[in-house]
């Protein structure tokens, strides 16, 4: 049998600029880049269109806090781009009317970054004060409004991995079918400035990550697990995120500063390794091991090859 086309997913950075300032951010030391111009962002989209992007993802920074957004959801969408969506921090959207010109404009689903399950532990690690809250009256007022295409990411640090049972479990109530637990990419920004305070060790991390997926597992909702060792997830390859976005999509990444047509195969040969550990492992193909610079910092002692 002919194995499905993959999708085209293009990923396009509006810039840096955020009104949050997350601790782990990869794009910590990015932030006096400049924005991206509308007329360059409507090129963009255009030339996204004309290439065949099934998905266009608006990320930031923060696209939600450009006044642009708005067109330029709108033109994708005009354009006959399928599947439009964004990620966002949420806070624009406590704003009702904020929302309201959102869902408007034609977006077709929200990814929400959400990295605790109280303000306590979320505003930490954004350093945004009144941001857990912003996020969600910014969910509520989606809901209001009848747009139910609400998914979640959170990325797993040593700040909020105790908590990510109580996370799943808000996630749960709130009915978001779609989550990542993400863990940390210490290569650049926040996470490597930072590591010590911030990166677990994946041993420490996955017992609470799987239990996350199992909690959602029992409340009906497939989510998943990004960027980790296989080794540490056994019996979970179906929630691995990269296995299935492999089978699934081809990405590419618009930023300001890079453009890589190849998001996830140069993630496995660049960004990830397989060290000696993992010689003779029965997941080898499948598996992209750890960050490079997790290896570098706390080696690759707690990887296990997997037997046959
Ligand atoms: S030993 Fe290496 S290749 Fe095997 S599952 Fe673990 S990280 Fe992946």
């Amino acid at each position: 049998m002919k194995a499905k086309p993959k999708k085209l997913k293009v990923v396009l950075f509006t810039g840096y600029n955020c009104n949050n300032r997350c601790v782990f951010c990869i794009d910590a030391d990015k932030r006096a880049l400049p924005e991206r111009t509308t007329k360059e962002l409507l090129a963009l989209i255009y030339a996204a269109a004309k290439k065949g992007a099934d998905v266009l993802e608006i990320i930031g920074g923060e696209a939600t806090i450009r006044p642009d957004f708005t067109a330029l959801v709108r033109a994708a969408k005009r354009i006959g781009i399928p599947s439009v969506v964004c990620a966002t921090n949420g806070r624009a959207l406590a704003d009702l009317a904020a929302a309201e010109k959102i869902v408007a404009a034609g977006l077709d689903a929200v990814i929400f970054s959400l990295h605790g399950p109280s303000a306590r532990i979320h505003d930490a690690l954004t350093a945004g004060p009144g941001s857990f809250g912003q996020l969600m009256k910014g969910m509520a007022n989606l809901k209001k409004l009848g747009f139910r295409r609400i998914n979640g990411n959170t990325t797993v640090v040593k700040g909020n991995m105790r908590a990510l049972p109580a996370l799943a479990e808000l996630y749960a109530a709130l009915g978001v079918r779609n989550v990542e637990y993400i863990f940390v990419d210490p290569n650049c920004g926040g996470a490597k400035n930072n590591f010590d305070e911030l990166v677990p060790k994946i041993s420490a991390a996955a017992p609470y990550m799987k239990k996350a997926l199992r909690i959602g597992f029992a409340a009906g909702f497939d989510w998943k697990a990004r960027y980790v060792p296989l080794c540490h997830f056994k019996g979970y390859e179906a929630q691995i995120s990269e296995i299935n976005e492999r089978a699934l999509f081809l990405t590419e990444h618009w930023a300001p500063d890079f453009k890589n047509t190849d998001a996830i195969g140069s993630r496995r040969v660049v960004s990830r390794m397989r060290p000696a550990a993992c010689e003779g492992c029965a997941r080898f193909q499948v598996c992209e091991g750890l960050w490079v610079e997790y290896l570098k910092r706390y080696g690759d002692g707690e990887l296990k090859a997997v037997k046959k």
